[in-house]
């Protein structure tokens, strides 16, 4: 399938040679055409080659970059999803803590929170809190409870 922008006004490349944007030869030059006509389409024509896997994008100048220009692209983006991730986690993990602190349960943390208890009793566990700590805390609960007065009919 063909890009959306292909043949559409404001197309900097829709005169050249195609050639031209997959030798590497003349890379220089079909960048060039992408950056300094400037093409009107020239985010869209990255975003388009973006989309494609790595192993599929290996030829031709693509929104004003080369394969390799790419290459480094798609890691840089790799690179910040994966620390963008893992400050999601560090983040879940310190409410854990927090709401562990308060006095929750970890059932209650986890429904709160909207993940596992075994997620929840990880961030804990790293914060210190043991087993028996969590068991004693449940059984707190259930003593409570037990106890709590029940409505009588009147
Ligand atoms: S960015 Fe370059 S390759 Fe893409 S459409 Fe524009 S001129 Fe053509």
């Amino acid at each position: 399938m063909l890009p959306k922008f292909v043949g559409q006004p404001g197309q900097a490349c829709a005169d050249s040679d195609t050639r031209l944007f997959f030798l590497e030869s003349t890379e220089r030059a079909a960048k060039a055409i992408c950056n300094t006509a400037p093409c009107r389409w020239r985010a869209e024509c990255l975003q388009f080659v973006l989309q494609m896997t790595a192993d599929r994008d290996r030829y031709g100048v693509w929104g004003g970059t080369t394969p390799e220009e790419r290459r480094l692209l798609r890691r840089e983006r790799a690179t910040r999803r994966f620390a963008r991730d893992a400050a999601q986690v560090a983040r879940g993990a310190a409410q854990c803590v927090e709401l562990w602190n308060q006095g929750w349960l970890i059932g209650d943390i986890a429904h709160h929170l909207g993940i596992s208890y075994a997620e929840v009793y990880e961030a804990i566990d790293q914060a210190g809190v043991t087993y028996a700590m969590v068991t004693e805390r449940n059984e707190q609960a259930q003593r409570n409870t037990d106890q709590a007065p029940t409505a009588q009919p009147q």
